[in-house]
């Protein structure tokens, strides 16, 4: 083979299948949707041989000896036919999966195959096989959705030693941002409620395109585990589901005028992202995820403000502070909310962070979190930090802030020795990064419609 041969081999090689994959737009995605369609496995095949034939053309020419003037053309002929193969065949696969946009949630990848770390390193160590198959667009936007999941979930389990005890005895423990993770108690990191109803929120937008209240109640009885800390309302609520029950009177009267609790606001982060190019679509949605357990009109703003807050911080980059609080105080309705917002604009100094309260109901929780971010955007490892060292409810500030932050700046900046730690058995670590990246593929059918 002559030298001029080999190079343009090489340059085939290193080029020309991420060219012809990005010409083809979402091919990966097809081919991954497609795993779970009855007749899959045809197309998966095509796809997987192409460039294994284009590849033995090329090998076949070169041992022909033909000189490199003939053989560079027939190289490019051969890659220029890859390509229009790989854009046919995405195109046919996104008419199938277009048309099968109520399909379920298909969980088998998880189970299947991969391992855990396996699945989880390709997102945070740069996720390299499925970032030259797939666009920019929708790497960009699964990283989120995963940064998202995973920064909910780690901050949730982070905080979950800590919840309910004082401030000063949390900081006497863990001092400050930068000593609390050498004091953080060994082991693996366990979730709680907060990170449980966020699954059933997103399974439902992956199997409905939207809240439908009744399959969201159906997911979170599903997923309902009394040992992951549930309040004493949400277990009543859950209990009277699979009791099949009218839940919805039990929700309105537990507590006078409905509960004004955050847990409305701690699982809607996924939803935000879901949403985050429709705000009042995003705003009306929150509301339907919160109504099955809080009715009363302050934990369902606060679900809002939450789920604005991780769309708008997903959109930003970097955080421009002033416009990103001047978009949630905008959309306030309540003059409690719009008050807090306006001082969290303001502040400058982590100290200032107990100014927005560390409770369990979504008034003096929602506003925290969102300061906790606003503060430190670029710091996963502090803006979960300051959230904990609140005190109060440090499970739920936690996993808010972190959700955000996640969103913000995507899987690959979550710390990687405390995502190592986050439990990987059932539901764990590894089943979120799947399902973050099965709810951003549902969000692009819902788009393309
Ligand atoms: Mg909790």
């Amino acid at each position: 083979m002559s030298v001029g041969a080999t190079i343009a081999f090489a340059v085939a090689r290193r080029w020309g299948k991420p060219l012809a994959a990005r010409l083809a737009g979402d091919v990966e995605y097809a081919r991954m949707e497609r795993l779970s369609a009855e007749r899959g496995a045809q197309l998966i095949v095509i796809t997987r041989a192409l460039p294994v034939l284009a590849e033995a053309s090329v090998l076949v020419l070169g041992a022909t000896q033909l000189t490199w003037r003939r053989f560079l053309p027939a190289m490019l002929l051969s890659n220029l036919g890859l390509s229009l193969a790989y854009a046919i065949f995405g195109a046919y696969s996104r008419g199938r999966c277009a048309n099968r946009r109520t399909a379920g949630v298909d969980h088998a990848p998880a189970a299947r195959g991969r391992r855990g770390e396996s699945a989880l390193a390709d997102f945070v160590r740069g996720h390299r096989r499925r970032a030259i198959t797939m666009t920019r667009a929708e790497f960009d936007r699964e990283s989120q959705f995963v940064g998202c999941l995973l920064g909910l979930a780690l901050g949730d389990a982070l905080g979950a030693p800590f919840e309910g005890r004082p401030t000063d005895v949390v900081r006497r423990t863990l001092g400050n941002s930068a000593t609390i993770w050498d004091r953080l108690p060994p082991g693996a990191l366990t979730y709680t409620d907060d990170t449980q109803m966020a699954i059933g929120i997103a399974e439902t937008l992956i199997e409905c395109g939207g809240i439908q209240q009744e399959t969201l109640c159906r997911h979170f009885a599903d997923n309902y585990r009394p040992q992951r800390g549930y309040g004493a309302g949400a277990k009543k609520i859950l209990q009277a589901i699979l009791d099949g029950e009218d839940h919805r009177h039990l929700a309105k009267n537990l507590f006078p005028g409905g509960s004004i609790g955050n847990g409305a606001a701690m699982r809607v982060a996924p939803l935000g992202l879901f949403f985050a190019n429709d705000y009042d679509r995003l705003w009306q949605q929150a509301r339907e995820s919160a109504l099955p357990t809080h009715t009363h009109p302050s934990a369902i703003e606060g679900a809002q403000l939450m789920a604005l807050a991780a769309a708008l911080a997903a959109r930003e980059r970097p955080l421009e502070r002033e416009a990103y609080f001047a978009s949630l105080i905008a959309r306030c309705e309540a003059a409690a909310y719009a008050g807090a917002l306006r001082r969290a604009s303001q502040i400058s100094d982590p100290r200032d962070l107990c100014l927005f309260g560390n409770g369990v109901d979504a008034a003096s929780s929602v506003v925290t979190a969102i300061a906790c971010f606003a503060l430190t955007p670029e710091s996963f490892e502090d803006t979960v930090a300051n959230a904990i060292l609140q005190g109060g409810d440090t499970d739920t500030l936690a996993a808010m802030a972190g959700a955000i932050c996640g969103a913000h700046l995507s899987a690959k900046a979550l710390p990687e020795a405390l995502l190592a730690r986050l439990e990987d058995g059932h539901q764990g670590r590894t089943f979120l990064v799947e399902l973050a990246v099965q709810l951003s593929r549902a969000k692009s059918r819902v788009s393309s419609n």
